[in-house]
């Protein structure tokens, strides 16, 4: 591994002008971009450490009912934070599947999202929960939607020199809920094949009023499924109908074939995850979800 210079700065504007330099790069739980220097995928001679910024591992829920997550919290905190799980529960399962234990006690949300991975388990419950993100850089923070900052394998819109600073999960919706599945060959330890989250919010008639649905490794980045999401606007959520969104889905994605999985068989496991993950968001509001 190339030798670097290693900071440990305190706060974010520290941080933001320590990664304003050329071949600065954020760490925070090291994860992928560890491995990644090792095996010489990517460089970097100045490292700033995230972990010791108050404010990036903090989790706060705020008067409005919105959460801000700091971008270096980790999926262990995530996970176990009390309204992230009361509120967020498909954020919350979804950082449970980041790896093991001990990858979750070190693994960032922030670097899951930085790290642009098209596969990336926590990135698709964050979008079907609209969240945004907070962006520090030298000329001061800015706020986006987090679909803004993915631009492709490996790629995010952040400039050199920008700074993920917390992603906020909007109010709860009342009649609202949301699930994330994934497909993976193997149960733990592995990446998905593919993977849906469905965000889903009833009317007092029981018709679904809003949905989001996020495809996950059928893309560059996580991808909506607009045409079908379109076709649940108003409708009852009849199981022919979740059934139909899921076929919709799977020709809004657009996957390509590798060694983990053909385009066709992604195709087939979007339309049923899609099915699956929208009855569960309709199964969790009958239940009494918040
Ligand atoms: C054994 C193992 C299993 C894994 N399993 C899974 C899995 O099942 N699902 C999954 O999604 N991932 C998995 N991963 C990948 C990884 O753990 C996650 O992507 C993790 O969330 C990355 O977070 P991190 O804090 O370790 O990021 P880091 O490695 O510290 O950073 C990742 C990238 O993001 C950048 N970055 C980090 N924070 C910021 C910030 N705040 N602002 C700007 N840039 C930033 C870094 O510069 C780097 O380029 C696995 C990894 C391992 C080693």
């Amino acid at each position: 591994m190339q030798a670097f210079e290693y900071l440990r700065p305190e706060t974010v504007e520290a941080a933001v002008a320590a990664l304003n330099e050329s071949g600065a790069r954020a760490l925070a739980g090291g994860t992928d971009l560890v491995p990644q220097m090792r095996e010489g995928r990517r460089s970097a001679s100045r490292i700033v450490d995230l972990k010791h910024i108050g404010e990036l591992t903090a989790i706060t829920v705020r008067p409005d009912g919105s959460v801000a997550i700091g971008a270096a919290a980790t999926a262990t905190a995530v996970s176990r934070h009390a309204a992230i799980a009361a509120t967020y529960p498909a954020v919350a399962s979804s950082v449970r599947l980041i790896g093991g234990v001990q990858v979750q006690n070190r693994a960032s949300l922030g670097g899951n999202i930085c790290n642009a991975a098209p596969s990336a388990d926590a990135v698709p419950a964050l979008l079907a929960q609209d969240a945004r993100a907070v962006i520090a850089s030298p000329q001061g923070r800015r706020e986006s939607s987090l679909a803004e900052l993915l631009h492709g394998p490996g790629r995010t819109s952040l400039s050199p020199g920008e700074l993920l600073v917390s992603i906020v999960l909007p109010p709860h919706t009342p009649r609202s809920a949301a699930a994330y599945l994934r497909f993976t060959p193997r149960r733990e330890m592995d990446i998905a094949i593919a993977g849906v989250a469905a965000w889903i919010a009833l009317d007092a008639r029981g018709a679904i009023a809003a949905a989001r649905i996020v495809l996950a490794s059928v893309a560059p980045t996580a991808i909506r499924a607009p045409t079908a999401e379109a076709k649940l606007i108003g409708e009852q959520p009849t199981s022919a109908l979740l059934t139909e969104a899921g076929r919709l889905a799977a020709q809004d994605a657009r996957p390509i074939s590798d060694t983990r999985g053909s385009a066709d068989y992604r195709r087939t496991l979007v339309s049923v995850l899609t099915a699956r993950a929208l009855a569960d968001g309709c199964a969790q509001i009958q239940a009494g979800a918040p």
